[in-house]
C-alpha cells in the first residue's frame, strides 16, 4: 500500500500533478475550465445518497482530526455539512435547481439599461471551500424582452451556489443574462471577499476582488461609463 502511494505521488508529480503545484494553483485562483467541472456521471446518484455518502466521509475527516463523534454537539455534524453541501451552498450544481426566466414582451419599449444593484454573493470557493462573500451588480439593455426583476437575483444564487472562481461565476451569469433575455448587451460587476484570503495564507481582511464582464454595447466606453456613473450613485430609499 505504501509503496502503491509513493508511486502515485510520482507520477503526480511528473504529470505536474504535485501538492506543490496544487498549493499553487489554489493560491492563485485559476481557473482551469471555462465551465464548471463537472463529471459525466455528476447526477447519477440522487440527493439523499449524495447526502448519506458524504455524511460518512465527513464523520472520516472529523475523526480523522481527532474529533470526538460520539459528543453531542458534534454527533450531527456529519449530516448537517452532508444536507448544507447538496440541498443549499452547492445546489447551482445541480440543473433542476436552475431558475426558470419567464421573459416578457417589452411593450413599453423601454430601451435604456436596465441595472440591478447590489445583489448579495454567497459563494465558495473551489480551491480551498471557503465562503467567498460579496455583491453582484448585473445590468442589460433590452432587446424585445423583458424579465422579472427577482429572477436577476436568482441567476446571480443559482450560479454561487456551487464550487467557483469569482472570474468563471462572472461571465457564466453573463452568459445566462445573454441567453434568457436574448441581447447581446449585458454586463456583470462582482465585488466580494474571499474567506481564504481572509482567514489564512495571506490572511488580509481589508482587500476585495472585483471582476467585470462587458458584452454587447456595454464595451462601448460612453455605455460603459454611464453604466459605472449608476454603481456610483447613492440613492437614499
Ligand atoms: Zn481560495
Amino acid at each position: 500500500m505504501k509503496v502503491k502511494n509513493l508511486d502515485n505521488i510520482k507520477e503526480n508529480e511528473l504529470n505536474g500533478n504535485s501538492h506543490e503545484s496544487h498549493e499553487e494553483l489554489g493560491e492563485s485562483h485559476l481557473a482551469t475550465a471555462k465551465g464548471t467541472p463537472l463529471r459525466a456521471d455528476a447526477f447519477d446518484l440522487s440527493n439523499d445518497e449524495k447526502m448519506t455518502i458524504i455524511e460518512g466521509h465527513f464523520s472520516k475527516i472529523m475523526e480523522t482530526m481527532g474529533l470526538d463523534l460520539t459528543d453531542d454537539s458534534l454527533s450531527g455534524t456529519p449530516y448537517r455539512v452532508a444536507k448544507m453541501f447538496v440541498r443549499e451552498i452547492f445546489s447551482g450544481l445541480d440543473p433542476a435547481n436552475k431558475p426558470v426566466v419567464k421573459t416578457f414582451n417589452n411593450q413599453f419599449e423601454y430601451g435604456q439599461m436596465l441595472i440591478e444593484k447590489d445583489i448579495s454573493v454567497f459563494s465558495t470557493c473551489e480551491h480551498h471551500f471557503l465562503p467567498i462573500v460579496g455583491k453582484a451588480h448585473v445590468a442589460y439593455i433590452p432587446s424585445g424582452k423583458v424579465v422579472g426583476l427577482s429572477k436577476l437575483n436568482r441567476i446571480v444564487d443559482y450560479y454561487a451556489r456551487r464550487p467557483q472562481v469569482q472570474e468563471r461565476l462572472t461571465m457564466q451569469i453573463a452568459n445566462e443574462l445573454q441567453e434568457s433575455l436574448d441581447t447581446e448587451d449585458v454586463a456583470v460587476v462582482i465585488e466580494a471577499k474571499h474567506f481564504c484570503v481572509i482567514s489564512r495564507g495571506i490572511e488580509d481582511t481589508s482587500s476585495t476582488t472585483l471582476t467585470t464582464e462587458y458584452r454587447g454595447q456595454f464595451k462601448q466606453e460612453a455605455i460603459r461609463k454611464e453604466f459605472q456613473e449608476y454603481l456610483n450613485m447613492k440613492i437614499e430609499i
